[in-house]
Formats: C-alpha cells, structure tokens, sequence
C-alpha cells in the first residue's frame, strides 16, 4: 500500500508519494494549495500510478489543532484551513508539527548516526524538532518546540506572539531588519540585504550579524544545557542559505556559555526536504515501528 505526505510550508507546499520508492511528485504555492487541497490533490494523483494509497502525513508551518485537523497560516491571507478532513479521502491521516517532522527525517534519512538530535529552523520564524535517546518528542498535544518564543534579549523588543524579547524578535529572517535599525540605526529592506552587505564590508550590516550571532549563542546555549544533543542540525533559509555566518560564529559564544560538552552544530542533511522525509518515515511507522522498505 502506498502512502501521500504533504508539507505545507510558509511559501510553498512538497507533496510526496511513496510505494517501495519514495518520490516528491509536486511543488506548488501554499497559498494555492490551501485554497482547494483536494482539487490540487486529485490533479497530481491524476496520472494513476499511485492508486493504493492508505496513509497520509500532513506537516504545517504554523499553528495547528491536531483534534480539529485545523491549521492557521501565518504568512497567508486565509484565517482557519481544515486541513484533516479533505485529506481523509485518501486515507488515515497523521498530523506532525513540521520541526518535529524535520528532526524525524534528518534522523531517519539524513546523514548523523545519533540518538540525540535536535533541529532548528530559523527562517521567518524559529522552531525546534527534538529525538532524545532514540525516541521522538511530540509534547502534550503535538506542539512541541516553540523556542523561538524563548526569552533572551533585553531590548524590550515586541514578538509576534504578544511577549517580549523572544529569540525570533531578534534572529528570524523577518526580525533581522529590525535588530539591524536597533543595533546601528541604519535600514535594511530584508534579512537577505543584511547578508548581501555584510558580505561587502558593510560596518553596520557586519555589526548586525554580530549582535545576531551573540543572541544565536546564547539561545542554542539554553537548548543545550536543557537536552544535552549530541548533534544541533540547523534548517531554514536564513540557516540553509548563510551556514557560514550563522554557525561557525556562534561556536565559542555556545561553548562559554554551557554547563554541559558541547555538541557538533551542521547544516541539515536533507535541506528544504527535511520535513516531507520525516513525514515520509512517519507513514513507515517510524519511530515506533516500521517496515524500514522505503
Ligand atoms: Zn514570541
């Protein structure tokens, strides 16, 4: 029997089929596919080489009720998407936090033999996925890893959230202009122009990436002092674009400030196909079980 994995990301969704092989058929706008699943769905199943499928695994970016099946967009203009109910048309569904579907595929498909992992995206928000001693950690109602809401600054700076100073104020892609302004009182258009000038020499675009760098080590610090990771793989396009000045840097900051060894911190293996992967291991019931075929 075959199975449909589906990672709606903030900009685009990756639909996935897997039958002994496991391919990602489809990518397409969130925005698009969100406004008719089905329909987007039936089309890319349409060529009836996938007909047996049985099972579906669904990753989201952003917050989800898991007994409801409902998801809420952050970046899209929809308010509430019922994402369980169409996707029970092919099968039983599974819904999986994405950073926690992340860490399920880097440990199952990526390349780090550990059994302590943990996965952090910074993109336009920060998040973490989490295996402690070999076993997946879901939390209470599958929301586990929301550290970008972990206080770290001191700046009195607003979050998305509602909260103060949190590490996603300061360091996701979409902050980062606002910490460039509070840091240097110069102006930048995005996180990427940021990168761009630093690269050039820019002082004030150097001096943001430092202040980034310093609020990156002390949070990665506070995740290692609490789950003690053998391995830190970091995902996300600010992450998966600029490895060279968001890891190496933040090295000595983490280990000066850790009561426990230091772990290796790299790139993710699997890239932007980390959370459809994990979803994909998650369909071969993983972790609990599996067939280990696909
Ligand atoms: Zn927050």
């Amino acid at each position: 029997m075959a199975f449909l994995c589906v990672d709606i990301g903030g900009t685009n969704t990756l639909i996935g089929v897997g039958n002994g092989d496991f391919e990602i058929v489809k990518e397409v706008k969130s925005q698009e596919f969100l406004e008719d699943m089905g329909a987007c769905l039936e089309k890319t199943l349409s060529n009836g080489k996938i007909n047996d499928i049985d099972r579906v695994a669904v990753a989201a970016a952003g917050p989800l009720d898991r007994d409801r099946g409902v998801f809420y967009p952050p970046n899209i203009d929809l308010e509430e998407v019922q994402i369980k109910r169409p996707l029970e048309a092919f099968g039983d569904v599974r819904i999986v936090n994405d950073c926690t579907a992340a860490v399920l595929g880097e440990y199952y498909y990526g390349d780090h033999s550990v059994d302590n992992l943990l996965y952090v995206t910074i993109s336009s928000g920060i998040g973490a996925g989490l295996i402690v001693d070999g076993n997946l950690v879901e939390g209470w109602n599958g929301n586990f890893g929301e550290v970008g809401h972990m206080q770290v600054g001191e700046d009195s700076r607003d979050c998305g959230c509602g909260g103060e100073d949190h590490w996603e104020a300061y360091c996701s892609g979409n902050s980062l202009p606002r910490t460039a302004e509070k840091t240097t009182g110069e102006d930048f258009r995005d996180a990427r122009q940021v990168f761009e000038k630093a690269g050039n020499g820019d002082k004030a675009a150097e001096k943001t990436l430092e202040r980034m760098n310093e609020i990156n080590a002390k949070a990665f610090a506070n995740l290692v002092n609490l789950y003690n990771p053998e391995k830190i793989v970091l995902g996300g396009a600010v992450a998966l674009n600029h490895p060279e000045e968001v890891i190496e840097p933040i090295l000595p900051g983490i280990k000066e400030q850790i009561a426990n060894e230091a772990p290796e911190v790299e790139k993710c293996t699997l890239e932007e196909e980390a959370v459809l992967h994990g979803l994909r291991a998650a369909c071969n019931g993983k972790p609990d079980s599996g067939c280990g075929c696909c």
